[in-house]
C-alpha cells in the first residue's frame, strides 16, 4: 500500500508543495508545528532513516542540498531546525523518509 506521501507525489491527494525534482518533492506540513514547517520527501519510498544504506544514501545528501535552498528562498537559512523522526518510538507517524524543516523567523 502506499504512503501518504507517496499519494502526494502521484497527485492523488492534495499538497501545498514548495518545491519538486526527479527525486525529491517538498511539501508544507498540514499540521505546522512552527511558523514554517516542511517537510523533504524522497520519491523513492524508504520508510525511515534506519533504512539507508549505500544502495540509498545518495538521497540523503540531495535531501540536505534541497534543505539549504529551500531555506535560503523563504529566507529562514539562519535559524531553523532539521529533524528526523525515526521509527514508532521515535514519534515517526508515516513511515516514508522525510527530513522535518522548522522555523519560527
Ligand atoms: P512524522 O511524525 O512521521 O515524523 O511526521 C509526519 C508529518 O506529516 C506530520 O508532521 C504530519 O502533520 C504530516 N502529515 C501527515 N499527513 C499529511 C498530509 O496528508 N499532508 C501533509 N501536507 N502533511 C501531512
Amino acid at each position: 500500500m502506499s504512503s501518504i506521501f507517496t499519494k502526494i507525489i502521484e497527485r492523488e491527494i492534495p499538497a501545498d508543495i514548495e518545491y519538486e525534482d526527479e527525486d525529491v518533492i517538498v511539501i508544507h506540513d498540514i499540521a505546522p508545528q512552527a511558523k514554517h514547517h516542511l517537510l523533504i520527501i524522497p520519491k523513492k519510498e524508504i520508510a525511515t532513516l534506519d533504512d539507508i544504506d549505500e544502495t540509498n544514501e545518495y538521497i540523503l545528501r540531495h535531501m540536505f542540498e534541497v534543505a539549504r535552498t529551500i531555506t535560503r528562498k523563504k529566507g529562514i537559512s539562519q535559524g531553523y531546525k532539521a529533524q528526523f523522526n525515526v521509527g514508532k518510538d521515535g514519534g515517526q507517524e508515516v513511515m516514508h523518509l522525510h527530513l522535518h524543516i522548522l522555523s519560527d523567523i
